[in-house]
């Protein structure tokens, strides 16, 4: 715990709690307990899997003002100016959590960066784990979600590309604009979530 964040669980806890309303708070606790099991079947660094799902909502609640003002003040891509929150949380979240909690390991913070849309191309399982624990905690309750937790007990990359199939159907349903990086995930996930 000491190696990925500067003090207890019970401490980040808090200053996550602080940061959020209760309802996404316990979102945060919910994905940690999910993340904590697929990382233990998985054999994942648990302690990296606690951290990285208590943390990957962190910014969700900051304003559009604060986002823009980071993405220009770190010169992140400027292509970021076009999307919104919803990118904006995990991609931008992750510097602001580097700088306000302190959290340095890049692997935790990729996988707070690709928890949204995947990670375009290969993804840790670190950062795999994540993605399927946001999707599957036990207060999701979307048609399918019992199908999708049944696939990733049996194969994590299947879960991987159950989810985003089924995300990126969602979003061309409901005719909504679709990130480019979806799209890379979507594309290389369709065949790679066969294989283990
Ligand atoms: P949350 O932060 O726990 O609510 O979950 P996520 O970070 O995974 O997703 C935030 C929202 O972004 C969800 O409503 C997703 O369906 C949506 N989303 C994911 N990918 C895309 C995308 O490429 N385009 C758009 N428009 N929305 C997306
Ligand atoms: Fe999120
Ligand atoms: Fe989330």
């Amino acid at each position: 715990m000491t190696n990925y964040f500067n003090g207890t669980i019970q401490t980040l806890e808090t200053r996550v709690a602080d940061k959020l309303s209760d309802y996404r708070f316990q979102h945060s606790v919910r994905v940690r307990d999910y993340a904590v099991k697929l990382a233990h079947d998985n054999g994942v660094d648990e302690d990296k899997a606690e951290v990285a799902a208590l943390v990957h909502d962190y910014a969700k609640e900051l304003s559009d003002e604060t986002f823009l003002s980071v993405i220009k003040a770190k010169h992140l891509d400027s292509d970021l100016l076009n999307w919104g929150n919803y990118i904006w949380h995990g991609v931008v979240g992750a510097e602001i959590i580097r700088d306000e909690l302190g959290i340095e390991d890049d692997e935790i913070l990729n996988a707070v960066r690709e928890h949204t849309t995947g990670g375009a191309e290969e993804m840790t399982p670190l950062s795999q784990v994540l993605f399927m624990a946001d999707y599957l905690e036990k207060g999701r309750d979307f048609p399918g979600v019992e199908t999708a937790r049944q696939i990733t007990d049996q194969s994590l990359a299947a879960g991987v590309r159950y989810q985003i199939v089924h995300t990126v159907l969602r979003l061309v349903k409901k005719e909504t604009p679709i990130y480019p990086k979806s799209i890379t995930t979507y594309n290389y996930w369709l065949n790679r979530g066969l294989l283990n």
